[in-house]
């Protein structure tokens, strides 16, 4: 009898469908960039150039830009009915979907998020076009509203915004760009879009996916290059609406920028989430869904709750295990499949992280494990990789409280009662996410109530397409996802006609 194995992915057998380019995809074709100089894809768990795109310049951003003002002013989408386009995000779906193992193997090598994670993103990309395709009535539906004196009645129309441009980050690039393309297109709109420099392969995958869907020329564009490119695309007079995620910094760049211009935007920026364990907690419970809530995506996930808030009674149990979970999760090569801690995405990220990890050090926190850059063997011996961490006796004022740290990098807070807890889960710039672990439902309800966050879990924690997901404070401004993240792409006009 013979034994089979799953082979072991090699980096020089991937296969993956873009490595080198010289385009950008503008009015349904990949056309040569007019700008000279190229961006260099780096593995970072490797540390070694795999790829690279053009950057582009501004009159790539204008003709993207022209694309999709004249797709939407004069071409068929903005005409078609939600349901025709509905049926063609289907179709997308179903594309992507064929793509899968491209789009995880090049998402992997481009900020070495592990294939744990990657291996679900086609199909996590595809559920978000399926799930927008079901919002159909919300466009589709008469909403004739009468006068409240009686004099007449009013027609609501929600009308497509128009030209959007979309900018994303590289910690999820597929995953937050669709999360922006796909109400757009249901609601007719048309786009423009911009990677982050350190992610900018992947998406093409999906661009190729919707073209295959038979999207008319010119509903999607998508170039490459710097933030000054965004910056183009956000000032550009033929510019409806912005949506972007991203750091807090560029979100009011951008958000400074729409106030003058009077333009509409999304903002999904930093998170800075609290777990609160609270004194009937689970801890095994805890222990089994920290790596999700707490740590995603080696700590590169908007909403994780990387400040762990423990009840003094019960503090050295919670560091405990909160230390045996991160020190047992396998780290290495984000290419096996077994991985959960894979390197730093990029080298700014590295260094930021080592920063932190420094003047924690210095302010005073224990670090129960980790705390220094990993030292892996082969062909890792270069990557970005930093120990997986837990700081413990964290107080409220070190920096490590206070900024996103976006690494695998676990803060441990002690509290004397569940309205300390709150206060210290509330005391904090951003509002994002968060998490409680409780026994009592009432009561984990009521803590979780009272977190000025725009999401929150109880004992279980993960983003819902359906759902509104935004957050407060100086983690953004407006939602994603659900009906009211479609509204965001909608223009409203009330048609007003008097009663005979
Ligand atoms: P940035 O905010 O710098 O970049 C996000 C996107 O904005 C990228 O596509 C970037 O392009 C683009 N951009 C940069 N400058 C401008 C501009 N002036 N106008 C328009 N677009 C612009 O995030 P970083 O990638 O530098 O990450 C820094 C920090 O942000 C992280 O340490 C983390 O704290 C936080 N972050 C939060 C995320 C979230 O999900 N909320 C996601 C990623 C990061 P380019 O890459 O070419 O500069």
């Amino acid at each position: 009898m013979t034994t089979q194995t799953t082979p072991k992915l090699t980096r020089d057998t991937l296969e993956i469908p873009y490595r080198h380019v010289t385009t950008h995809f503008i009015d349904g074709a990949w056309r040569e960039s007019q700008g000279q100089d190229t961006i260099e894809v780096t593995d970072p768990a490797t540390n070694t150039v795999w790829g690279s795109v053009p950057v582009g310049n501004e009159d790539d951003v204008n003709a993207a830009v022209d694309a999709a003002h004249a797709a939407f002013t004069t071409g068929p989408w903005s005409k078609t009915t939600p349901t025709e386009r509905a049926e063609i995000m289907l179709r997308i779906a179903d594309e992507i979907e064929t793509r899968a193992t491209g789009l995880s193997l090049t998402n992997t090598l481009e900020n070495g998020s592990p294939v744990a994670e990657t291996s679900g993103a086609a199909a996590n990309a595809a559920s978000i076009f399926r799930y927008f395709a079901t919002l159909v009535p919300e466009l589709e539906a008469d909403d004739v509203r009468p006068f409240p004196n009686g004099q007449g009645e009013s027609l609501v129309r929600k009308d497509p915004i128009g030209v959007c441009a979309l900018i994303a980050p590289w910690n999820f690039p597929i995953n937050l760009m669709v999360t922006k393309l796909a109400p757009a297109l249901l609601a007719g709109c048309t786009v423009v879009m911009k990677p982050a420099s350190p992610t900018p392969l992947s998406f093409r995958i999906i661009v190729d996916a919707v073209t295959a869907a038979r999207v008319p020329a010119g509903v999607v564009n998508y170039v490459t290059g710097p933030g000054r490119m965004g910056d183009l695309m956000v000032r550009h007079p033929k510019v409806a609406k912005v949506a972007f995620t991203g750091s807090t910094p560029v979100g009011r760049h951008i958000a400074a920028a729409c106030g003058e211009l009077l333009r509409p935007v999304t903002l999904e920026l930093g998170g800075k989430s609290s777990a609160i364990v609270m004194e009937d907690a689970d801890l095994d419970e805890m222990s089994a869904k920290l790596i999700r809530s707490c740590m995603r995506n080696t700590g590169q996930t908007c909403y994780i709750s990387t400040r762990i808030l423990a009840p003094a009674s019960r503090y050295d149990k919670v560091v405990d295990m909160v230390t045996e979970t991160i020190a047992a999760a396998p780290q290495g090569d984000p290419l096996d499949p077994a991985t959960v801690f894979g390197p730093s995405a990029n080298l700014s990220q590295y260094k930021s992280v080592l920063e932190h990890l420094e003047s924690a050090k210095a302010e005073g926190a224990r670090v129960t494990t980790g705390g220094k850059p990993a030292q892996l063997h082969d062909k890792l011996a270069e990557g970005l990789f930093i120990q997986p961490t837990v700081l413990a006796d964290v107080t409220p004022e070190m920096r490590v409280a206070r900024e996103e740290i976006f690494g695998p990098v676990i803060t441990i807070l002690k509290y004397t009662d569940p309205h300390d807890a709150i206060s210290l889960a509330n005391n904090t710039e951003f509002g994002l996410g968060g998490i409680v672990f409780g026994s009592d439902q009432e009561q984990t309800l009521e803590v979780a109530e009272a977190m000025n966050t725009g999401s929150v879990g109880m004992n279980f924690f993960a983003s819902n397409h359906a759902a509104p997901f935004g957050g407060r404070n100086d983690s953004g401004l407006g939602v994603e996802y659900g009906p009211e993240g479609l509204a965001a792409y909608l223009s409203y006009k009330s048609i007003h006609r008097g009663l005979k």
